[in-house]
């Protein structure tokens, strides 16, 4: 069923977990996430990338997910995963997505906060949630397309959300999610995690009524997820890991197969190692200690 993120972040709030925010480009992760969402009784976002684009097309991934979501028994949300422009997630909008990520990080603080500003005046009267990141998640992902591109990983320190910063624009915008960097990275994470919590303590206090988003989840040791909820994260973007988990068990498969493999046997087999992987994190966030 569809429900709205402002809904599920409530419920956040109030049990002390976090929401899963996954993305879904295809049939096999989408009919996975959301078998687990519906076996945990976990709220989850489906999220559609804007770097996705040439995986699959917004105006095709949307319906196809909308219409999954409002068969489920599981309290879903559609969700718009950074789009950095105005015009991709107008089109958000218009499909019927029920949450955007407007996500214009890479500009100073004052214009992220007018846009914002601008697209929250726009979509809140609409009932959509809407997501702003503000400090830089980095990439450990060899691409070049925009918001992909390989960071230096040497200092993370230079990408975190400054709280100062944070108190401004939750005040300014009145957003429903800020996404704030605080030492994790898109991709896998690289060497050892070393999450600021207390910087996330801090952004909690100053942050108000404003909920706080971490990306980058993948690799990121489970206690260390942990601590970061119970320092105020409320909604998690985790992809990586349950997209990666299916390749050594394909591969095994193709290897030891005697006779030719048919490619619906190992989207099978992928549907129910995504499954459990998610199933895993979701349980992770709901935080039950
Ligand atoms: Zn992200």
């Amino acid at each position: 069923m569809l429900v709205s993120l402002q809904e599920m972040l409530q419920e956040a709030e109030k049990k002390n977990f976090a929401i899963a925010s996954i993305n879904t480009p295809n049939q096999i992760s989408l009919r996975a996430v959301i078998q687990a969402a519906e076996d945990t009784g976990m709220p989850i976002t489906l999220n559609h990338a804007q770097t996705e684009e040439n995986v699959v097309p917004i105006e095709i991934a949307i319906p196809l997910i909308l219409e999954y979501a409002k068969q489920s028994s599981a309290a879903i949300s559609v969700h718009v995963d950074h789009g950095y422009d105005f015009d991709h997630c107008m089109k958000a909008v218009r499909l019927g997505c029920t949450s955007i990520m407007f996500d214009r990080s890479r500009f100073s603080l004052e214009k992220n906060i007018e846009d914002v500003k601008q697209f929250i005046k726009i979509v809140k009267p609409l009932g959509i949630g809407v997501e702003a990141e503000l400090g830089a998640m980095p990439n450990n992902m060899p691409s070049e397309i925009h918001g992909q591109e390989t960071s230096d990983l040497s200092d993370l320190s230079v990408y975190y959300t400054d709280p100062d910063e944070a108190e401004i624009f939750c005040e300014r915008t009145g957003v429903d999610v800020l996404t704030t960097s605080f030492g994790t990275v898109h991709g896998m994470y690289a060497g050892a995690a070393n999450l600021d919590i207390e910087r996330v303590k801090t952004i909690k206090s100053k942050a108000g009524d404003v909920k706080l988003g971490m990306h980058g989840g993948s690799g990121t040791p489970f206690d260390q997820v942990q601590s970061a909820i119970d320092a105020g994260i409320k909604k998690i973007n985790y992809f990586t890991a349950i997209d990666t988990a299916p390749a050594p068990h394909l591969l095994k498969t193709i290897q030891e197969a005697k006779n030719p493999v048919n490619f619906c046997n190992l989207a099978n087999q992928a549907m129910e190692i995504i499954y459990e992987e998610t199933v895993k994190v979701l349980k992770i966030f709901k935080n039950d200690k």
